[in-house]
């Protein structure tokens, strides 16, 4: 079937799937489903924006994310994807993801959610942060013009994620904070068919559009991308203290939040500045927050430094571990001892995994370690 002379279901359904390992073909839903061209994804159907001021002379304010940029009129902030028309706040990619895959929770990751359950993932382009590593910098550094979409509203994606057996929806890929209306209604509409809603970010946001997020999510995985300020100007094109601020904020919030630290060779694997946020954590956040230490693959703009040996990730758990953090995970890494999960009661292995594969599990639907009955944090049903 043609549709909007671009394209058939099928191929609809192989494009949006071919990046993934677990991809699950979607099934025919009935609704129909419209590609827009690179050149129209930004001219149609515009949605106003949320978290935005008003400001004289058509000018506004952003404030979903802390760098609250200031637009003239007929220009876009930082991240690309939300344009001033004539003094009113538009987002561009509401509606229109330019990827959509089924993986597995594991592959966020998110250890302690729902193990061995499928996550259906979205993610349109544009990112609010500008990492010299970035994995999928094709699509979080491209512009809504650059970069083919499809046309799926929040109940079509909902739809799309049960009818995939998925057990969530993932807003991953690029940064969601710059989606945040599409991932809050999608989250919303999930929720009408029992399907719950992770949020996989870089925690750059502000406060209000955090805590309205999180009437909507159940789980949260934040990039904790180094623990220095430099590191965050200079890696980063960001800064550290907000990002802090996000993962207390999720803290009161009550949200689950599993942290990830990717680490690259010589600029952020300095065992001091790794034990200081490993303090950070125990004391702001509870030793009961999963830290996922994963190794770097040369990407983008640092394809000039190895990948991580994994002595460095060793090093970094044994710190993890030493400083009082229950689960301490190691990435990228498949078949290691680091990739399973130890129940802090009577130390047994309580998951084991196999790259996202889970191979056992003994943790109860009620989150109970099976041998000794110690409570394990987490989601689990
Ligand atoms: S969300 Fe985009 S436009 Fe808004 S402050 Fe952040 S980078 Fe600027």
């Amino acid at each position: 079937m043609k549709i909007n002379g671009f394209q058939t279901r099928r191929h609809f359904i192989k494009t949006m799937t071919q990046a993934s390992a677990a991809c699950a073909l979607l099934p025919a839903l009935g609704s129909s489903i419209a590609r827009t061209t690179p050149q129209q994804s930004s001219k149609s159907k515009l949605t106003e924006a949320r978290y935005y001021e008003k400001l004289p002379n058509r000018k506004i304010k952003c404030v979903l994310c802390p760098r609250e940029c200031v637009i003239d009129d007929q220009e876009t902030g930082y991240c690309g994807v939300r344009e001033n028309h004539g003094g009113t706040y538009y987002t561009l990619v509401y509606g229109r993801p330019c990827s959509a895959n089924v993986d597995p929770i594991e592959k966020k990751p998110l250890f302690h959610f729902l193990p061995g359950t499928l996550a259906f993932s979205i993610a349109t382009v544009g990112c609010n942060v500008l990492c010299k590593f970035c994995q999928n910098w094709q699509i979080s550094q491209a512009r809504p013009d650059q970069v083919p979409s499809y046309e799926l509203s929040p109940q079509a994606i909902a739809q799309y994620a049960r009818d995939t057996q998925s057990r969530s929806i993932a807003y991953t890929y690029t940064e969601p904070v710059i989606f945040t209306e599409y991932m809050y209604d999608c989250a919303e509409q999930g929720h009408r068919l029992n399907i719950k809603s992770v949020m996989i970010s870089n925690g750059y946001i502000k406060a209000q559009p955090m805590k309205d997020l999180s009437r909507v999510l159940d789980a949260v995985k934040i990039d904790l991308k180094a623990y220095t300020e430099k590191f965050y100007q200079e890696m980063v094109s960001g800064h550290l203290q907000p990002v802090l601020d996000t993962l207390v904020l999720l803290k009161q919030e009550n949200m689950w939040t599993e942290i990830v630290y990717l680490m690259i060779p010589t600029l952020n694997d300095n065992p001091k500045e790794l034990q200081q946020m490993c303090q950070w954590i125990v004391k702001e956040l509870g030793p009961d927050v999963p830290i996922h230490f994963t190794r770097f693959h040369p990407e983008y703009r640092l394809k000039n430094l190895p990948p991580t040996p994994l002595k460095t990730l060793e090093m970094a758990r044994k710190i993890a571990l030493d400083t009082g953090l229950n689960f301490c995970y190691i990435g990228n890494v498949p078949g290691h001892e680091g990739e399973n999960t130890y129940c802090p009661g009577c130390k047994k292995m309580v998951i084991q995994r196999l790259g996202f594969q889970i191979v056992s599990n003994s943790i109860t639907k009620q989150g109970q370690c099976k041998h000794c009955g110690h409570k394990i944090p987490g989601i689990w049903s």
